[in-house]
């Protein structure tokens, strides 16, 4: 095979997990990342079979799991009646499936320390503004106005805000959505809640408060709870003026079990506000004028808000599905980039589709959808095979994302 220069943007999830695979192929990689220490931003993420199945084929799904919660239920429940109104268990999934919360440093430590390994190159303090693809390579244009070495293909894996996704011929309907949540990473309670779920409040779509297991930053070290509380970008101010105090009584009135979580945040600035964005690129490459040279994969491709708890392992999804069609294409650039579209386009646009669809139902100011959500959806989802087909969803296995990419999946039952 053709042993290819390559740059990848960005030492996220998807970044480094490409670079992984890449490297063990081969070819020559180069991470440029803005911050000057490569580290994740963030609290807990929940990954599916379908992220997990990657990281099995990289052969780190067993430390992942090591430093994760398995989660086996998502309980969604009314903050004022305690009603049930979304319940969905990976049990009604066959083979023993099941999601696993985890903090994002043990998540972005489970795919550098390989990377490093493989020596993969990495600067960092590298802000990419620009790519300049004329001619038959393509380089990139820092923030500060210089230029990388030229590379045979350059990889944009630097997220939702990326500054190539400006580029005329590939724009996206991009859009930052209204909500988006407070995070916090403490310590899990002792008492209140069951360790094995996602569990979240709602005051109709409004008001949501969730608290996941996020598993632990080293093997013996305390286990993890991520909190979060989602607020419209535009209300964050109004919540900071009337104090910490103001806010914690209020999560306490609608759910008093979250005290001793509260009892750990002294300052707002234990608490990351993350604004949710939504775009999907038409088509996940750009054209240079001799060849596909930019290819854009994960939240650079497409984001959305993580109600549907997708993103990082679509990121994971494209990361193979590239360095597949990579391999297939014996490093031919133009055919990789096709076969790399073909192989994610259905589902990304499912689920990007699923998260824009659902998202009002939990995050609006409207009661409409709120009232759907609790009466209609909520007795409906109940009723067979509506309980196996919401599991299948959520754990990110609608269109067959890994047939198509012919990854087996782990034998779920003996990890
Ligand atoms: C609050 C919240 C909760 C979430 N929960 C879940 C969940 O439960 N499950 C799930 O699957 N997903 C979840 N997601 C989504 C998930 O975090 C993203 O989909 C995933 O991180 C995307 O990975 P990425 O590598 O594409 O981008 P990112 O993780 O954003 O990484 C991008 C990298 O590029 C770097 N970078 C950015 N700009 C530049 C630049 N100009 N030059 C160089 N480097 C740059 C960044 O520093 C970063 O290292 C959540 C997201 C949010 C905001």
């Amino acid at each position: 095979m053709r042993r290819l220069d390559i740059a990848v943007a960005g030492a996220g999830v998807s970044g480094l997990a490409l670079s992984l695979f890449l490297a063990r192929q081969g070819h020559r990689i180069t991470i440029y990342e803005r911050f000057d220490t490569p580290r994740p931003v963030g609290s807990g993420l929940m990954l599916q079979p379908t992220g997990m199945t990657v990281l099995d084929v990289l052969g780190l799904l067993p430390a992942v799991i090591a430093r994760g919660s398995r989660i086996g239920r998502l309980d969604g429940r009314d903050a004022r009646s305690r009603r049930t109104v979304l319940d969905v268990r990976y049990q009604a999934l066959r083979g023993g499936r099941f999601g696993l919360g985890i903090h994002r440093a043990s998540l972005f430590d489970a795919l550098y320390t390989p990377v490093v390994g493989e020596a993969v190159a990495v600067e960092c303090g590298r802000e990419v503004a620009d790519v300049d693809l004329a001619g038959s390579h393509g380089r990139l244009v820092f923030a500060d106005g210089s230029t990388s070495p030229r590379f045979d293909l350059i990889v944009d894996a630097s997220g939702a805000g990326s500054p190539l996704l400006n580029r005329a011929a590939i724009a996206p309907k991009w859009r930052q959505m209204p909500f988006g949540a407070l995070w916090a990473s403490l310590q899990w309670p002792a008492d209140g809640f069951d360790a094995d779920r996602l569990a979240q409040r709602y005051d109709k779509a409004s008001v949501m408060i969730g608290v996941m297991p996020a598993g632990r930053l080293k093997p013996l070290s305390g286990e993890l709870a991520a909190f979060f509380w989602s607020v419209r970008g535009d209300r964050l101010g109004e919540l900071h003026a009337g104090g910490l105090q103001q806010w914690k009584d209020r999560v306490a009135g609608y759910w008093p079990r979250c005290a001793p979580l509260l009892d750990q945040i002294d300052d707002f600035e234990q608490l990351a506000f993350a604004r949710y964005h939504h775009h999907t690129l038409r088509r996940p490459y750009g054209g240079g004028l001799h060849g596909e040279r930019l290819i854009f994969i994960g939240d650079a491709a497409h984001s959305t808000s993580p109600q549907l708890g997708q993103g990082a392992n679509m990121a994971l999804l494209d990361a193979a599905a590239l360095a597949r069609a990579l391999e297939r294409s014996c490093g031919d650039l133009d055919q990789a980039v096709r076969l790399y579209h073909q192989a994610r386009m259905r589902h990304i646009a499912a689920y990007q589709f699923l998260s824009w669809f659902l998202t009002p139902f939990y995050q609006s100011d409207s009661r409409a959808p709120a009232w759907i959500r609790d009466w209609l959806v909520a007795s409906v989802a109940k009723v067979p095979p509506a309980p196996a087909l919401l599991a299948a969803m959520v754990a990110g296995l609608y269109t067959g994302p890994l047939a198509k990419l012919d990854l087996e999946e782990p034998d779920w039952a003996r990890l």
